[in-house]
């Protein structure tokens, strides 16, 4: 039995929606998937309903944007109640940020005579949680570029004309409300961060995994964050960080983490359910 514990749809910047990832899920021969969608859960409770269905495991979570020394990073939160309100009054925060950013490159890009409206980026993107990438796309729509990869490349990257900072709850802030929505925070893809320093902190600020199987690390990269969670005592968790169609080819069911893994993180949450009192007896 395998998971996919990292996978986007059409609630954030995949295309897929949650029927269409169920199913292509099942096609893998995937026994588990988590919706980690960017700074929202709205997807989850469709994705829930359709695993449902098609006999699949599914866990809720979600894919926090957070800062740490000035570097973005990413942590995933799993098994959070999707409905816990102070989290959907803070990643409401963060996807009002996301809109706004939106409207402010658009202003960039029209200061640049690209002409282009941010209602058409909100049109194509449908969805609480838009990013860089619907940019891009209503580009190519547009016929200003030919590719999403030019439109990055011209526009979107950081420093190119049209690219706008965006602000960023701290790594902490990202640990915490994830753990208030009784969650568990993992580290995704650190492999693509800049150095492992920041990790002890994280892991003093309440971190409780590390993200080992991802599709942009080598083996190498993969062997040396599992030792990195045996020495932290971390739980591994994996994920192909599939968008759909929206960067090439379907990522979903290139990364396949063994069972044992959604196992542990069920464990850890119902460890911190029972609390501290209930832990020693
Ligand atoms: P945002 O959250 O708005 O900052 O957008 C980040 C998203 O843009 C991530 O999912 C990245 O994978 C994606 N992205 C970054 N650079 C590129 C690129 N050159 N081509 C396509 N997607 C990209
Ligand atoms: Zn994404
Ligand atoms: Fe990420
Ligand atoms: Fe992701």
């Amino acid at each position: 039995m395998f998971a996919d514990l990292h996978l986007h749809t059409h609630f954030s910047d995949g295309t897929y929606s949650p029927e269409e990832l169920v199913s292509e899920a099942q096609r893998h021969g995937l026994a588990v998937i988590a919706l980690t969608d960017h700074d929202t859960v709205e997807g989850c409770s469709r994705t829930a309903s359709e695993c449902q269905e098609k006999g699949l495991e599914f866990i809720t979570g979600t894919e926090l944007t957070a800062e740490q020394g000035g570097d973005e990073i990413h942590i995933l939160g799993y098994l959070l109640d999707v409905r816990n309100r102070k989290l959907l009054e803070e990643i409401g925060k963060f996807q009002a940020v996301r809109q706004n950013r939106i409207r402010e490159i658009v202003a960039r890009l029209n200061q640049l005579n690209v002409p282009l409206e941010a209602e058409a980026v909100f049109g194509l993107a449908n969805c609480q949680s838009p990013g860089r990438p619907h940019v891009a796309r209503a580009l190519v729509q547009a016929g200003v570029c030919a590719d999403l990869d030019e439109a990055f490349e011209r526009f979107l990257k950081r420093n190119r004309p049209a690219w706008v900072p965006k602000f960023k709850m701290s790594a902490a802030a990202a640990i915490d409300l994830i753990h208030q929505a009784s969650g568990i925070a993992v580290l995704a893809h650190p492999g693509l961060n800049r150095s492992d320093d920041p990790i002890s902190g994280m892991v003093e600020a309440g971190l409780d995994g590390i993200e080992c199987f991802h599709t942009k690390h080598s083996t190498a990269t993969t062997e040396h964050y599992l030792e990195l969670a045996d020495r932290f005592h971390l739980l591994v968790t994996g994920g192909s960080d599939c968008h759909g169609m929206s960067k090439g080819k379907p990522l979903i069911g290139t990364v396949k983490v063994p069972y044992q893994h959604v196992e542990m993180l069920r464990a850890k949450a119902t460890l911190k359910a029972r609390g501290p009192v209930a832990r020693g007896a």
